[in-house]
């Protein structure tokens, strides 16, 4: 029998469908937060990606929260857009509210399950948590015929009392059921019988999607996924480079390249563009300004790097004695080197495109060719990692408040240093100078001086976008006011530059942040 889903119709047997959660479960982990303008363009190349669903927020968190999942729900087309809602209906109905202006719309609602969430988290009888399971479900439908529910600690709950809830979830009308492993805990072989049981104990299990949520506590996220779809889940829930709640969810660009690469043993398909991948981490690594680590699998610096004298031999007589997969496949390209100083607009807009930057506007455009020519003239050689820091750096500028127009600094060694520096703020040019110990000081102190703030410096750090002393330098400013973090990120070839950018960009999220709310703790 096919299966028909709401959403996606009639399902062919060996699809696996993509459910991305970095904007909600991704997001939700300390230092990753994002504002609108970034959760909406993370959001349109998640789509370009290829994946079939984003979660797109926990609408009645935060305003903030919800009016980004409405955004994203109103602006991206392609993928079923989802908000997370608790069993409780004013949860559900704000769901609902956010997700209206989707073209396909879900709403993912979850109550725990184990034993031990349902006494301490919870404080309810198994009875209660049952009904609340169809309660929430019917409601849900009310809404949308796509209807998603999660046994939250879900690997860890008993097995008879899972079957009961996800019978009753079936058949309150919920048509993908997730089974998470909200801690982290579970081994492949149990999510394997965890899968199996279900299966083939639960009435009506034939007619929906099972789905797996896994959490890398103990590294075991993709190991535990793939089991989950080779007992036949046919939704796993991932993020972009692995980010989610304290050791991160599991990695869509490995579960997607585990799939590609090992189809012999586990042939299912799915339809991400695999060509597409590395672009998304990136911009995922400039939007929050954590760089994944340079041995992470598929999207770290040396994951497709050959340095061992015996592999490099090898590469070069037939790359398959040491490659199981190829660069270009996940979006890697051999000829980086692309632009200087005499290359026109129309050379920057075909490099653009080719980078995954076709919608940009045209203000868009000539801020960035401006910067580029700027970049050009300081450095010989322009490389794709360089475009992509600078270009990313302007979009995201676009509707910010405060703007960095220049700066002047006088730095020595026998004396305090100098900064004169001209902010714009709601269009405004305001300017200030003031000394400080050391360059980086005075900007930060002549930044305070132009924007009188009370946030604390948390953090400063400085990296290269590519090698060598001309490169560019990405900086990350963690600012925190009120119990509240913010990472802003800032890219010249200039540090003390990009230190101000990004110290800028803080500021920024910090005035978006100070409208919302504290999300609510959650954990599904
Ligand atoms: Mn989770």
């Amino acid at each position: 029998m096919t299966l028909q889903h709401p959403s996606f119709g009639a399902v062919e047997p060996g699809r696996v469908f993509i459910f991305d959660t970095t904007l909600r479960d991704g997001e939700q982990s300390p230092g990753f937060s994002m504002n609108l303008e970034e959760k909406v363009r993370l959001a349109e190349a998640l789509a370009e990606l290829g994946v079939d669903v984003i979660e797109a927020g926990f609408p009645i968190a935060s305003p903030g929260d919800f009016e980004s999942v409405a955004a994203i729900a109103e602006q991206v087309r392609g993928p079923v857009i989802c908000g997370l809602a608790r069993s409780a209906p004013a949860d559900i109905r704000r769901a609902a509210d956010a997700i209206r202006p989707a073209a396909r719309g879900r709403i993912h609602t979850f109550i725990s399950t184990s034993k031990l969430h349902m006494k301490f988290k919870l404080r309810m009888e198994p009875d209660a948590v049952l009904q609340a399971v169809t309660d929430s479900v019917t409601l849900a439908r009310n809404f949308t015929a796509d209807v998603e529910w999660s046994a939250e600690d879900g690997s860890r709950t008993e097995h008879d009392f899972l079957c009961r809830c996800v019978e009753a979830a079936i058949r309150a009308g919920a048509t993908t059921i997730n089974i998470p492993d909200t801690v982290g805990y579970a081994l492949p072989e149990e999510l394997t019988s965890i899968f199996t049981m279900l299966r083939e104990r639960v009435p009506g299990a034939d007619g929906v999607i099972f789905s797996a949520h896994n959490h890398n506590d103990l590294g075991l996220a993709v190991a535990n996924t793939m089991a989950a779809i080779r007992a036949g889940a046919r939704q796993v829930e991932c993020t972009i480079n692995g980010i989610g709640e304290r050791a991160g969810n599991a990695a869509l660009e490995e579960i997607v390249m585990a799939l590609r690469t090992r189809h012999d043993a586990v042939p299912v398909s799915n339809a991400i563009v695999t060509e597409k991948i590395l672009r998304t981490s990136k911009l995922l690594a400039t939007i929050t300004g954590f760089d994944v680590q340079p041995n992470k699998a598929i999207v770290g610096r040396n994951a497709f790097a050959h340095e061992s004298g015996i592999h490099q031999d090898g590469m070069l007589k037939n790359a398959q004695t040491y490659e199981i997969m190829t660069p270009d496949s996940v979006g890697w390209t051999k000829t980086n080197l692309v632009m200087g100083k005499h290359s026109g607009r129309a050379a920057f807009r075909d490099k653009l495109r080719a980078l995954g930057y076709g919608e940009l506007g045209d203000n868009a455009l000539n801020d960035a060719f401006r910067r580029f020519k700027d970049v050009a003239d300081r450095k010989k050689i322009v490389y794709d990692e360089d475009l992509i820091a600078l270009v990313d750096d302007e979009v995201m500028r676009d509707h910010e408040r405060i703007h960095f127009v220049s700066l002047d600094v006088h730095a020595s060694s026998r004396g305090p240093a100098r900064a004169e520096l001209l902010l714009e703020i709601d269009g405004a040019p305001q300017s200030a100078v003031a000394s400080g110990d050391g360059p980086i000081d005075a900007t930060f102190n002549a930044i305070r001086t132009v924007f009188a703030h009370e946030a604390r410096l948390v953090l400063f750090s400085v990296g290269a976008v590519t090698e060598g002393t001309d490169a560019q330098a990405r900086t990350t400013v963690r600012l925190e006011e009120g119990g509240k973090m913010v990472d802003g990120q800032g890219a010249d070839t200039d540090t003390i530059v990009a230190s101000a950018r990004a110290y800028v960009h803080a500021l920024n999220k910090l005035l978006v942040k100070r409208r919302r709310t504290e999300p609510a703790a959650l954990s599904a």
